[in-house]
């Protein structure tokens, strides 16, 4: 069998969380394409809903889409147990849901902070543990967390901390996982994308004004899109990446270079 049908997800089933819009979406789209059935999971059904429908049509895959808000723990049980039992079963997820709030740090409120860091961290680290319970107990899989560049380098001119720590925080709870459960056969690894332009960028009032300057410092002079993800998340969820766990996959058109 050649690389590229090595590389193909005949036959898994997965969930993408924040699957209904924007980078999620893409991924999801990415899976389905591969061969894999595929659970749309976000707190907003009704678009999770249209993007099943969207996906399905144009893959043939089996898309299904479930309500959760990744940051309540019953809610992730419960659209784990939903996910297995529609699809039959979980190979990989890509966990991937998150927000950013700005403000200058000494006038961040702490519901602002909490609220990053519940969504960005504590919403990963509950799905993370949801999919690796039923990975660990049904012969592994992998998982793919959305972390960000932001993890790495402090963005500017934006003031952004709770995004950042939060971030950062994705994947040091990546590398941790992949290491308790390397030997169980649960593989766990980060994508920390640059600038892409979503719905979180394009359409945000504080973001938006930013894009002018964000694309003046970046190497490439651009926006990632979406798609320009899609190979490494396939790659990840697949088995051609064996031996791939505990790594973070820096995607940015260099922009962390300097
Ligand atoms: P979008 O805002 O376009 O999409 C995020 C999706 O997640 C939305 O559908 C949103 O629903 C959903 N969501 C939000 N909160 C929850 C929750 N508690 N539970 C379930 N779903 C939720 O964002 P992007 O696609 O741009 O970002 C996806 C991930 O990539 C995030 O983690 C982000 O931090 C990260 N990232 C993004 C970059 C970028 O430049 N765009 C760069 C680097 C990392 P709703 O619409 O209702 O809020």
């Amino acid at each position: 069998m050649g690389i590229i049908e090595k590389m193909r997800l005949d036959g898994k089933k997965g969930f993408v969380t924040g699957g209904a819009r924007g980078i999620g979406k893409s991924t999801a789209a990415a899976f389905a394409e591969a061969g894999a059935d595929v659970a749309i999971v976000d707190i907003d059904i009704c678009e999770a809903k249209k993007t099943a429908e969207e996906i399905s049509a144009g893959t043939g895959r089996k898309v299904i889409a479930v309500e959760c808000d990744c940051t309540v723990p019953e809610q992730v049980d419960r659209m784990t147990a939903v996910v297995v039992s529609e699809l039959g079963g979980l190979d990989f997820c890509h966990n991937n849901a998150g927000i950013c709030i700005n403000a200058p740090a000494e006038e961040m409120t702490f519901e602002q902070w909490y609220k990053v860091i519940n969504i960005n961290l504590n919403g990963i680290f509950l799905t993370d543990i949801a999919a690796g319970k039923y990975m660990l107990a049904h012969g592994g899989g992998s998982i793919i967390n959305t972390a960000s560049m932001s993890g790495h380098i402090v963005n500017v001119p934006q003031p952004q901390c709770a995004y950042n720590a939060s971030k950062a925080g994705v994947i040091q709870l990546t590398k941790s996982l992949a290491i308790e459960w390397a030997r169980r056969n649960v593989r766990v690894n980060s994508i920390s994308p640059g600038y892409i332009g979503t719905e979180l960028t394009l359409n945000s009032d504080s973001l938006k004004p930013l894009i002018s300057k964000w694309n003046e410092m970046a190497p490439l002079g651009r926006l990632g899109k979406p798609e320009e993800l899609q190979s490494i998340c396939v790659y990840l969820a697949g088995d051609t990446s064996t031996f791939t766990t505990g790594a973070d996959f820096i995607v940015d058109g260099a922009f962390t270079c300097f």
